[in-house]
């Protein structure tokens, strides 16, 4: 029996070392890029981008809660409490993959796969270079993938940066900040705006950063001290859970209140309806988002600093016109505002929406009819056990891809039980 993985990020390889852990042979682990154990978040080598999760809770393991914080202090990289730079996760991942890779049962492919098909016989997975793999099993680890531009802005190509993700994305950023003479504007005010920010702080940029989003909302930044969840039974309907959690918020502090939700998020969103579903997404989860996916202390000081200084300017609006660099935002609330920008960078974050995904494997999973959209659109359809809808047997999804499923399925905490269970399921137990 042989199990191919698509995607070497957080998720395909922690998929490969459970493998390994569980005594499963013949795993074969597929990644794009140069190298696995990274993926799009863990494969930046800014000394400013930290963790945005405590190191007490970035464990790779489900059973091993604490694994990775008595790693970061065996390597004095970090503490239990503290937010560890992401490009020393990346060195813990590497080493729990090398770990699984001596076992001798894990087989490493750096290609990009292209196609699935599926059949009685097994599935074979078609590779860019021409190759295919065969397998009994697969799953679909491919994460989060890059999204648009929202708006068009009317700048030369070279003055545009669409994935800061992308190795030649963060290249670009560099340059800019290298090069550019005036303003830069920055489409999004979410994690990745921040993180571009301090890379284009870090790099030496002197000019001004212009962040717009919808709403202006940037992420809060944790407490040195880390507030205890609260222990709460929050209502199953949104109305309702709305109206508590602003009750409890009033009394208690909002921190503790949405720490105590982790525990119920995928109950929660699993027994909403597609409607409720869709109004979260229309109207709470931008603040959500802040909230609950907060940034290091240190990082928020940054960028209050930065907001002080009057280097980053952070606006509530949308981009109602823009043509050579001149652009004309339409503030939330009324009124405008016009800038002279000389480039621009996407910081909207992974893509939204997976019809719109620009790749391959997804274009052809959901034209053959292997995979569909969740009801969200959000991401692949998947049953409570992870399994992909559709007629493929023995076919998976994990982390991102499944959104519309679970919702709270991005971070490690969360990804890692998912894993943990797809892969005894996948073997069998
Ligand atoms: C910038 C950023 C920072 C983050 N920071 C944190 C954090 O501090 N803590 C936390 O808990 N979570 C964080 N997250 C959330 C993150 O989603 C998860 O932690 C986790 O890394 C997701 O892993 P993944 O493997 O599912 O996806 P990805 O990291 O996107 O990895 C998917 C991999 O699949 C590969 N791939 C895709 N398609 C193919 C194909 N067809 N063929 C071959 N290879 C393919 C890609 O090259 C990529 O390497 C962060 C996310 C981002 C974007």
């Amino acid at each position: 029996m042989r199990v191919a993985i698509v995607g070497g990020g957080f998720s395909g390889t922690m998929m490969a070392v459970e493998l390994v852990r569980l005594g499963r042979s013949e795993i074969v682990l597929i990644e794009r890029r140069m190298r696995p154990a990274q993926g799009m978040a863990y494969s930046t080598d800014e000394a400013a981008h930290l963790l945005n999760v405590r190191a007490d809770n970035m464990s790779a393991f489900a059973d091993a809660p604490d694994h990775f914080a008595r790693w970061a202090v065996a390597k004095g990289v970090g503490r239990p409490d503290g937010f560890v730079r992401r490009r020393d996760y990346r060195r813990y991942l590497e080493e729990q993959l090398a770990l699984a890779e001596r076992s001798g049962k894990l087989q490493l492919v750096r290609d990009t796969a292209i196609g699935l098909a599926a059949d009685v016989d097994g599935i074979v997975i078609a590779l860019a270079s021409g190759g295919r793999i065969g397998a009994d099993q697969a799953v679909m680890a491919g994460g989060n993938y890059p999204g648009h531009l929202p708006a068009a802005l009317g700048l030369p190509e070279d003055k545009l940066v669409h994935d800061p993700w992308s190795a030649d994305g963060v290249a670009a950023v560099k340059r800019l900040a290298a090069e550019t003479e005036g303003d830069l504007l920055l489409l999004g005010t979410g994690l990745t705006m921040v993180d571009t920010t301090l890379t284009l702080a870090d790099a030496g940029f002197a000019g001004r950063i212009l962040a717009v989003s919808r709403r202006g909302l940037v992420p809060h930044a944790y407490q040195e001290q880390g507030s205890a969840p609260l222990a709460w039974q929050p209502p199953a309907r949104l109305g309702e859970l709305m109206r508590e959690i602003r009750r409890r918020s009033a009394e208690a502090g909002w921190r503790p209140v949405v720490e105590g939700l982790r525990p119920h998020s995928i109950a929660l969103w699993r027994g909403f309806t597609d409607e409720e579903k869709r109004r979260f997404l229309r109207h709470a989860r931008p603040w959500w988002d802040i909230h609950r996916h907060r940034i290091a202390p240190e990082v928020g000081a940054r960028i209050a600093r930065l907001r002080d200084e009057g280097r980053l300017e952070v606006v509530a609006g949308r981009i109602a016109a823009a043509e050579d660099g001149r652009v004309t935002i339409a503030r939330r609330g009324g009124g405008a505002i016009e800038r002279e920008v000389a480039a621009a960078i996407n910081c909207t974050g992974p893509a939204g929406e997976i019809a719109r995904v620009e790749d391959s494997l997804i274009r052809q999973l959901l034209a053959s009819g292997l995979a569909r959209p969740d009801a969200l659109g959000l991401g692949l359809d998947v049953d409570a056990a992870s399994r992909v809808a559709g007629p493929a047997e023995g076919l998976y999804a994990l982390g991102p891809l499944t959104r519309g499923a679970f919702w709270e399925i991005v971070a490690v905490p969360d990804i890692r039980r998912q894993v943990r269970d797809v892969a005894r399921l996948v073997s069998g137990y």
